[in-house]
């Protein structure tokens, strides 16, 4: 497939939270036919919709010649690899992957929808998105920074850049 510029969320409330984004970006930094371009700061935020401790958060832009069910499940291949069970929904994590942009592509299949649909009402997936590409469009919402205000009263909070390994290469 033509390569295209795809968002990937991460997230994770369970264990080593870190130690789990860490690993992440280190097996997408491994996927066939795709590069990691960038991973954004790691954010704290309180669920949305979860139960359990805060999550830590971030977003990886990827470019990649997959498809996009071919995406989907290594990314679910890299989730179960990293130990995650679905005793029910929204149970807490030790890993979230969710593939919220591809390019400018509305996609709506029974497995997968992209965009993301909640990505226009989580702060948690909206910050990490803007401070990698302030820029960024959505192709039915429009500019991603308009929507911005919606999410302003949502707990959250960007780490120290001490503290977030993951946004640094070669760590
Ligand atoms: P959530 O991330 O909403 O808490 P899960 O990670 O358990 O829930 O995902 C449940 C299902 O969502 C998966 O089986 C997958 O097929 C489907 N899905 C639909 N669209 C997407 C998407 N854009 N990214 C990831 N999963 C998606
Ligand atoms: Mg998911």
């Amino acid at each position: 497939m033509k390569p295209e510029r795809v968002f990937v969320g991460l997230g994770s409330n369970l264990g080593d939270a870190h130690a789990s984004l860490q690993r992440a970006r280190a097996a997408l930094a491994a996927l066939p036919q795709t590069q990691l371009l960038k991973v954004s700061p790691v954010y704290r935020s309180a669920p949305v919709d979860a139960a359990g401790p805060d999550f830590l958060n971030a977003v990886a832009e990827l470019e990649t010649s997959l498809s996009p069910p071919a995406l989907l499940h290594a990314l679910q291949a890299i989730e179960q690899a990293q130990g995650r069970e679905r005793p029910y929904r929204h149970a807490p994590r030790t890993l979230d992957l969710d593939l919220l942009l591809w390019g400018q592509q509305v996609i709506e299949t029974p497995e997968l929808v992209v965009p993301h649909p909640r990505l226009a009402q989580r702060a948690f997936v909206l910050l990490p998105l803007l401070a990698l590409a302030p820029g960024l469009v959505h192709p039915r919402l429009g500019p991603l920074a308009a929507l911005q205000p919606a999410v302003a009263g949502q707990r959250i909070e960007r780490l120290p850049d001490a503290a977030n390994a993951i946004a640094r290469p070669g760590r």
